[in-house]
């Protein structure tokens, strides 16, 4: 586990060495949970959201996109029941003043059940070799049986205290599984109260005639309010699906862990409007779309599992979770959810305009059901990042960082480097530079030697480095150095078109899909 601890510390020191992720204003000692993307970061992350984008506004046809504001009319918040419910459970640790979720705590010692679980397993597996069966394993291992006893207990009394927004059993489930506040290491704990993560701020000049709105806390009911607008203008039929890519803020308690919990994060969202009792058709077929759009990426289909939910939303009848393996544990980078048919009516409720939709098949109206998929823009870089990152030994005393990004999300596609900054070699490499720059985005580096400007590349997950040297004014090849295998080849400068295209268009990914 601290080993574990380490990996992410060097990954988010990473982040800032080769500008992909900043403390926002740093220089006046950063701003809580709250980060900027530096020259690196935004391409990466731009092409996350192309790859989002494309895959459901392109490969499509009934999905299309808007981009909605992110101040609302206020009363949007109280018909999607934000005002009254979007609560956190917060509880202090007296002795170090530091605040939790106590929902997390729980969840986290749920984990360490698991965790003890799979440890039995691993020892066993170790142990017997070949000859290991799992599922005899647990069937048959006492301590097992009794980390699985405990760890259902739990989870039912917990599901139970959420569901019925039981604060005081929350705070009693904390005291009785001894759960330590991991800076003081004690359990003296206070009550348990809900805090709602809205931001607020004022809209209007003068004091009298302002509004008081809200920061939204999720893009969706952007698309909500624009159902009619959206469905009537582009003549949509159900089932269809609206998407959209943009900012949503919330006052997080526990704001740790680098970018996975932001105040102020981006979202992917795709609200799916289908007919009333289809929801949960639906719900299985975005659950398993979106899981291979993840796994697609091949980062290793083990990192990736669903974790259905205990508690649901207000608003849903059915919940998952896909969740990534950081290197602190499973967590979600994606929720699906089905929504029913909430947000809609409460907006025809509170709104006091009609939202229906008119199924010329079925001859009536009705008010659609809703299939959610969204997903965290920073959560998915910050995946991306933990399963690229990577620590190699190449040869005696030598090791290399390199990231080992989906060639199509990697910020750089190919570096072009003269092998010398004298003989005519910058002007080649920046000829063919001038070749590739309009589909690829292409880096001229001259500074160092070849071996540093290779490292360099590899920490910044560049595919691709293109060496001129004397022979490429000669016989017009040069040599490509692949980041992974970091094979070398000598090739035509005319082929550098398709060879890099081939690894790193978004074309051959999403035939994947
Ligand atoms: P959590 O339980 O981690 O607080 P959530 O279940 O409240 O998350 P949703 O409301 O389902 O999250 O939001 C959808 C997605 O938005 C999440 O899967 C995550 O990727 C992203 N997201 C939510 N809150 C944050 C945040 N504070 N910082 C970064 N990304 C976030």
């Amino acid at each position: 586990m601290a080993q574990q601890e380490d990996v992410f510390k060097k990954i988010v020191a990473h982040c800032k060495e080769y500008g992909f992720v900043f403390p926002s204003s740093e220089i006046y000692d950063g701003l809580g949970a709250v980060y900027d993307y530096g020259q690196n970061g935004i391409e990466l992350k731009n092409n996350i959201k192309r790859y989002w984008w494309d895959a459901m506004v392109k490969l499509n046809e009934n999905i299309v996109g808007i981009d909605s504001s992110i101040f609302m009319h206020p009363t949007i918040w109280k018909a999607s029941g934000h005002v009254d419910a979007f609560n956190d459970p917060l509880i202090d640790n007296k002795d170090s003043k530091k605040r939790y979720r106590a929902d997390v705590l729980i969840e986290e010692q749920i984990a360490k059940y698991d965790e003890k679980i799979e440890k039995e397993v691993a020892k066993a597996a170790k142990k017997f070799g070949d000859a290991f069966d799992k599922e005899k394993f647990l069937a048959t291992s006492v301590h097992c049986q009794e980390h699985q006893a405990k760890r259902d207990a739990l989870h039912a009394r917990y599901a139970k205290a959420m569901n019925d927004n039981n604060l005081e059993e929350l705070r009693q489930i904390i005291i009785d599984e001894e759960i330590a506040c991991p800076i003081s290491g004690t359990k003296n704990w206070t009550d348990v109260r809900q805090f709602n993560l809205m931001f607020s701020t004022e809209m209007g000049s003068t004091a009298d005639g302002s509004m008081k709105i809200f920061l939204r806390p999720e893009t969706a009911q952007g698309i909500f309010v624009n159902f009619l607008n959206v469905q009537k203008t582009g003549r949509m039929k159900i089932p269809f699906g609206i998407a959209q890519i943009g900012k949503a803020f919330r006052n997080e308690i526990v704001a740790r862990q680098f970018i996975f919990r932001m105040r102020e994060f981006e979202q992917m969202e795709m609200q799916f409007f289908v007919r009333p009792g289809e929801e949960l058709k639906w719900f299985e077929y975005w659950k398993k779309v979106r899981l291979n759009w993840h796994k697609a990426l091949g980062m290793g289909d083990e990192n990736y599992r669903y974790h259905d939910h205990d508690k649901l939303a207000h608003y849903a009848n059915a919940a998952t979770d896909i969740e990534f393996r950081m290197p602190f544990g499973f967590k979600e980078v994606e929720g699906i959810h089905s929504r029913t048919n909430f947000d809609l009516s409460q907006h025809q409720k509170y709104s006091g305009k009609k939202i229906q939709y008119f199924d010329p098949e079925l001859n009536e109206n009705y008010v659609p059901f809703v299939i959610e998929t969204s997903i965290g823009v920073d959560r998915m870089f910050l995946s991306i990042m933990c399963g690229a990152y990577t620590e190699e030994v190449v040869g005696e005393n030598d090791t290399r960082v390199v990231l080992k990004l989906p060639a199509v999300l990697a910020p750089v596609k190919a570096a072009i480097m003269p092998l010398v900054k004298k003989d005519g070699l910058p002007e080649k490499a920046r000829e063919i530079i001038n070749t590739l720059k309009y589909d690829f985005n292409v880096q001229y580096d001259e500074k160092d030697s070849i071996g540093k400007r290779y490292r360099r590349q590899d920490a910044i997950g560049t595919p691709f480095c293109i060496t001129v040297d004397h022979q490429t004014l000669e016989d017009g090849t040069v040599t490509i150095r692949e980041r992974d295998t970091m094979e070398q080849e000598r090739v035509p400068v005319a082929d550098l078109y398709s060879i890099i295209s081939k690894k790193t268009s978004f074309s051959e990914l999403f035939k994947k899909l």
